[in-house]
Formats: structure tokens, C-alpha cells, sequence
């Protein structure tokens, strides 16, 4: 007999680490070397752990063998309360939650919350774990259209459209994976609106809140809507450059008397894993109290905005292609001009260009971009890398076309 998955992942895709990286893995098994371009994982280009937070993960490892608090480290807890109170969030400790990465803690918010049908607002392009995790869960994303016209910003006629009465949340992602937008505080203030108007819990994951580019300012969510159940979720392995220690966190603000039912249950899937990775969080006082590294990276001149410049201007170059500049994060997500491209399946174009050029990237569809007209590059890479491998992406793109 079979053995047949669960239908509970019938509709959902990760394809970030999809079909295209198996074919990159059986590639590099065959003797080929491949530019993986898929993940944001800045250890795999160079990008050291800072100093300070080696340290003190690597001085308390010896006694962190056990099981912790399931909720997280009490040190670790407090760093992070004391960051979003500085920040004007109105949080305690007994409200934030650290997870194995912020990918856990999103799994585990859309568990607690989703009954079969519920429904989700998630932007498109969305960060894909986003859909996945709802859809894990028994809900729907029901996606609401971000303009590219408009930089990016999300559509809030789209957004209101969209709104049901199964809807019980809306995810906003600022600064933006994978389109780098950064949204104004007014575009916030406007998908703050609806949530209150529909009673909506608020999802803000802003983990890329420290890689921001020519000045462009971030605020978090929860300190303009204070007003409403918000869930705020950051970590260590984007500004911190420690995604391998798998570390994030999920802070709650706002009022939560109604809501008590909603965290029992969060705590209950807290429990259920028992704890996070326990040495890591050892590194969560120092990441957060320490000096910002990240900021000589993001700073004119830094390595992370030579690259982003780098990539951009040479992606721009190729004709057909045109980009959004990004003001946050580590990655572009140019259009390729359906006028000039003949493409019918993304994920086919990128399989061709894996074969072809030995890179990849990744399809917008895979992002939940309705259209086969996008893909997605980090920009981690040393400039000289990238400048090399947007050569290749070039040649690539000259002339394609699919049957
Ligand atoms: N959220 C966004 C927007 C991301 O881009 C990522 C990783 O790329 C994550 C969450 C997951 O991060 P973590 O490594 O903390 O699980």
C-alpha cells in the first residue's frame, strides 16, 4: 500500500527549497558548482557572526544542554520586552515567545488561531511560509494585490475588498520579503484601519527592520495601531546574521483580555515543542543590547547597499527587465516585460536558467505572484559575484522564449 501525505498539505508550497533546489543538488552532485541564489541566509556569503553574541552563546553553552522555559529564556525574554518597550510597544514578558526561528512561531500563530475555512489577508508577493502556514493550518490566504506601480505599497481597496466574514487576520510583511518595499506610516495606518473595522488580528513580521537602504525609516506596527491585538515577529537571522542558530521572536501588544483563549492555545504549542534551541538564545541580550552592526552594512557605502546597487543596476540594464529599488532587505524582484518574454511557466524559467548558467533563483510564482512574470535574487553575494552572475542571467534572458 501507499503511503500517501496528509491532505493537510495539499495546497501548501515552499518552493524557495522546491523542485528547482533539488535540481540545483543533483546538479552540484554531478560536478557542477551553482550560485544558489534562493535563500537569505547571509553565513553562506561571507557574513561573519557578530562578536559579541558568539561569546555569550558560546559561554553558556556548556550549561545549555537542558530543556528551558518554553516560552524562552527569561534573560532572552526580557531583552526582547525591553526593545519593543523603548520602541513604544506596550508589552510584558509573559507576552513574548521565542521560537526556533520566526518560522516556527508563524506556524504556531496560525495553528492557535484557524478553524477549516478561516481566511487570512497575505500580500502578493507574500513571503511564502506565510500561505504555507495558513493553509497548514485548514485556513485560506486570500491574497491582497501589492501595486508595483506604486513602489510596492499594498492596494488597501484591495485589501478592504477582500475582507469576509471568515477573515481573522491580516499578515503585513515591512520591509517587504521579497519586493524590499518599505512601507510609509500612513500605508500602515491604512491596513490598521481595516483590522480594526473587522476585528481582525494583526500579524506584522519585521524581520528585516534593520536593513534599510537610503534612508528610509521603519516603524512598527504595534506603535500605531496600539490599539489592537498585534503580533510582532523578529529575530537573529537577518540583521544578526545568525539564521543557522534559529532564533526569532513573537511579541503581543494591544488589548488582550479578549484574547486570553487565543494565547492559551499559543501556549499550549509553546509547551508541546518544550523549548527552542536553548544555546542560542543565549546570544539574544547581546544581539539586542550590543552595538548594530548591521548598520555599517546598510549605511552609503556598506557592503549591503553596494550589492543591492550592483544587482539593480545591472538587472535594469537587460532589456525587458525592470525593477522596484528596494529600500530594505537582501533582494530584488524584477519583472520580465511579458511583450519581451514569452513565458508561460516560471518555474520552468528557472529551471532553464539553473541548466544553462548554473544559478539559481527563484520564480515569482513561488512567492504567490498570480502572474509568470517576476523572480526573486538575494543580494548577498559579494558585488563582484553579483555583477557576474546578472551577466549571466542576461545572456540567459536574451531571446527566451517558451513554446
Ligand atoms: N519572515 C520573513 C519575511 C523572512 O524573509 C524569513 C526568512 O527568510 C522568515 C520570516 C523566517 O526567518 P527565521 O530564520 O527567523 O525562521
Amino acid at each position: 500500500m501507499q503511503l500517501i501525505q496528509s491532505t493537510k498539505l495539499s495546497n501548501v508550497c515552499y518552493e524557495i527549497r522546491g523542485p528547482v533546489l533539488e535540481e540545483a543538488m543533483r546538479l552540484e552532485a554531478a560536478g557542477h558548482r551553482i550560485l544558489k541564489l534562493n535563500t537569505g541566509n547571509p553565513a553562506a556569503f561571507g557574513f561573519d557572526c557578530p562578536p559579541e553574541i558568539l561569546e555569550d552563546v558560546l559561554r553558556n553553552v556548556g550549561s545549555a544542554h537542558g530543556y528551558g522555559d518554553a516560552k524562552g529564556l527569561l534573560s532572552a525574554r526580557r531583552a526582547v520586552m525591553m526593545h519593543y518597550q523603548t520602541l513604544g510597544v506596550e508589552t510584558d514578558v509573559e507576552h513574548v515567545y521565542i521560537g526556533n526561528g520566526v518560522s516556527e512561531l508563524i506556524v504556531m500563530a496560525m495553528q492557535a488561531l484557524l478553524d477549516d475555512g478561516d481566511e487570512v489577508l497575505v500580500p502578493a508577493p507574500d513571503y511564502p511560509l506565510w500561505t504555507a502556514a495558513v493553509s497548514l493550518s485548514g485556513g485560506t490566504a486570500v491574497h491582497y494585490r501589492c501595486d508595483e506601480q506604486s513602489d510596492w505599497m499594498p492596494d488597501l481597496a484591495d485589501v478592504e475588498r477582500k475582507v469576509t466574514d471568515r477573515t481573522k487576520a491580516i499578515v503585513i510583511i515591512n520591509p517587504n520579503n521579497p519586493t524590499g518595499a518599505v512601507y510609509s506610516d500612513d500605508v500602515v495606518r491604512g491596513l490598521a484601519d481595516i483590522a480594526r473595522r473587522h476585528n481582525l488580528l494583526v500579524c506584522s513580521d519585521e524581520i528585516y527592520d534593520k536593513i534599510l537602504y537610503d534612508g528610509a525609516t521603519h516603524t512598527p506596527t504595534a506603535t500605531l495601531a496600539p490599539d489592537l491585538l498585534t503580533l510582532t515577529f523578529n529575530g537573529m537571522s537577518k540583521a544578526y546574521r545568525v539564521a543557522g542558530y534559529r532564533t526569532g521572536w513573537m511579541v503581543i501588544s494591544g488589548p488582550r483580555a479578549h484574547a486570553a483563549s487565543y494565547i492559551e492555545g499559543l501556549t499550549i504549542l509553546a509547551n508541546m515543542r518544550l523549548c527552542a534551541n536553548m544555546p542560542a538564545q543565549h546570544g539574544v541580550v547581546a544581539a539586542l543590547t550590543g552595538r548594530q552592526s548591521i548598520n555599517d552594512l546598510v549605511l552609503p557605502g556598506g557592503r549591503l547597499v553596494e550589492q543591492r546597487d550592483t544587482a539593480y543596476e545591472l538587472l535594469t540594464q537587460i532589456p525587458g527587465v525592470t525593477c522596484v529599488k528596494p529600500k530594505g532587505a537582501l533582494y530584488l524582484f524584477p519583472r520580465l516585460d511579458p511583450k519581451v518574454f514569452k513565458i508561460k511557466d516560471d518555474r520552468q524559467m528557472v529551471l532553464d536558467l539553473l541548466r544553462a548558467e548554473k544559478i539559481m533563483v527563484v520564480q515569482g510564482t513561488g512567492f504567490n505572484w498570480p502572474e509568470p512574470d517576476h523572480f526573486r535574487i538575494v543580494t548577498l553575494p559579494q558585488a563582484s559575484d553579483l555583477a557576474d552572475a546578472v551577466t549571466r542571467i542576461g545572456r540567459f534572458l536574451d531571446g527566451y522564449s517558451q513554446p
